[in-house]
């Protein structure tokens, strides 16, 4: 019998789902005042919702699927990243409505699974924060998507993150340029790795995006799509240019990037920062204006990105950025001797819903014990509650930093804790 976790998952223990906390709060801050909405879709779809729309020959789907067939015979998935199930939800829920103000701006964050080897960075069930915004094929919003997440990197604290910019134009200039690239990779056929072989045949995009080593070499000097843009597209991609450096957002150009999903067109993007010397990608996004109408809604641009917390807290450590999640106590209260125990309960009660963080003993324990207690969990008052105190009606409140003292009475603590407090300061 199997006891543990399964392979390539995480137990989030509560230090650490603290700092989960602080980047997510982060992120719901900085995506509100974009005026994005959250959206939470479910974890699970039919699997034909993912296929087609990432791709039948992409490595999500070909290799990394967590698929099954349900008790009803369904063929269900987990879903292995967010856009499809947005732009799903998006139009099963026609929030292409013309009353629905455009762009429709959502984001979400919750557990994608996917089927791989396990590494640094690289989990079976990890996390995602990803947003989507419907409606707006403008380039003003590649780039304040872009933006937005470099605005979060910087809230964080994030240093050392380089932004990869590549475009891959429209249906038609992509056409041509798969053909350049097929022309290119056929005569150096055998040198190329068993799946990229495959891929050649597929999806020849997919060679560029492949981490094999004798792929990698196999296309340092490939075509580059940016020579194959239409004048639509390549308008839009000067467009998104020129709007990065007037916002002094700097990028490199990177025409081998294109993404592991096959629904982008146009803008494509990646975060990439060193962890121990290797690139890992934070964040990856790009405009999809074909995917609302696959999903048989009205012909509708997106654009988005998802963005790995789980690489995100790996940075953050390996960058040795502190995230301010340490938390004080209000008040501890030492509990000596049964007679006590029941007044403890409804005086940390009352104190509790005044809207103070408070904790008490629970296991009678001897009263040093439960002043270590009180330092452990930083509190800033300690009550001493003991028999001879229920009979009294009163206790003394110290100030566990300098020591000072004042008594009060039960009423007085279950009507105005805060005033208490406040002679203690
Ligand atoms: P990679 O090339 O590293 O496999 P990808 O292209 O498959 O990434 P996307 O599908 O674009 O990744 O997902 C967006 C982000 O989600 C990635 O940039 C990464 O931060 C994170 N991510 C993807 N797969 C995993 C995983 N298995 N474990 C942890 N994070 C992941
Ligand atoms: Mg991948």
């Amino acid at each position: 019998m199997k006891l543990q976790k399964p392979k390539g998952t995480q137990d989030i223990l509560p230090l650490d789902a603290a700092k989960w906390q602080y980047v997510e709060n982060v992120a719901r801050e900085t995506f509100k005042k974009y005026n994005y909405g959250e959206i939470r879709t479910p974890m699970f779809e039919h699997y034909e919702v993912i296929s087609r729309s990432v791709g039948d020959t992409t490595d999500i789907v070909t290799k990394e699927m967590y698929d099954f067939y349900d008790k009803g015979d369904r063929h269900i998935t987990l879903r292995p990243e967010g856009t499809a199930p947005v732009v799903r939800s998006f139009v099963e829920n026609k929030l292409f409505a013309p009353e629905v103000q455009k762009p429709v701006k959502m984001y979400y964050i919750g557990s994608m699974f996917r089927y791989e080897r396990p590494q640094a960075g690289r989990l079976r069930e990890f996390h995602q924060i990803g947003v989507e915004a419907f409606g707006s094929g403008n380039p003003a919003t590649d780039v304040e998507t872009i933006a937005m997440a470099y605005q979060l990197f910087q809230e964080l604290g994030i240093k050392d993150v380089t932004l990869h910019l590549n475009s891959l134009g429209s249906p038609v200039s992509r056409a041509a340029y798969r053909q350049a690239l097929i022309d290119y990779l056929t005569p150096m056929r055998d040198s190329l790795s068993k799946d990229s072989q495959r891929r050649l045949d597929e999806n020849p995009l997919r060679v560029l995006d492949s981490k094999e080593k004798e792929d990698k070499l196999a296309v340092e000097n490939a075509p580059s799509i940016l020579d194959y843009l239409d004048e639509e597209s390549q308008a839009h991609f000067d467009a998104v240019r020129d709007m990065l450096e007037a916002l002094q957002i700097p990028y490199v150009i990177d025409t081998n990037m294109v993404r592991g999903l096959d629904y982008y067109n146009h803008t494509i993007f990646e975060f990439i920062t060193k962890v121990d010397k290797a690139d890992l990608t934070i964040c990856a996004g790009g405009r999809y204006d074909g995917l609302v109408e696959y999903f048989g809604g009205p012909e509708t641009p997106g654009f988005g990105f998802g963005l790995g917390l789980e690489r995100l807290l790996l940075i953050l450590d390996k960058q040795g950025i502190t995230l301010p999640v340490e938390e004080e106590m209000d008040v501890y209260m030492a509990v000596l001797g049964a007679g006590a125990n029941g007044k403890a309960l409804e005086l940390i009660q009352a104190i509790r819903r005044q809207g103070f963080k408070a904790e008490r003993d629970y296991l009678g324990r001897k009263i040093k014990a439960q002043f270590k207690s009180a330092d452990t969990f930083k509190a800033k008052a300690v009550i001493t509650l003991g028999e001879s105190e229920v009979e009294a009606g009163q206790v003394t409140i110290k100030n566990n930093a300098t020591r000072q003292e004042v008594t009060a009475s039960f009423d007085d603590i279950m009507t105005d804790f805060g005033a208490i407090l406040e002679q203690l300061n």
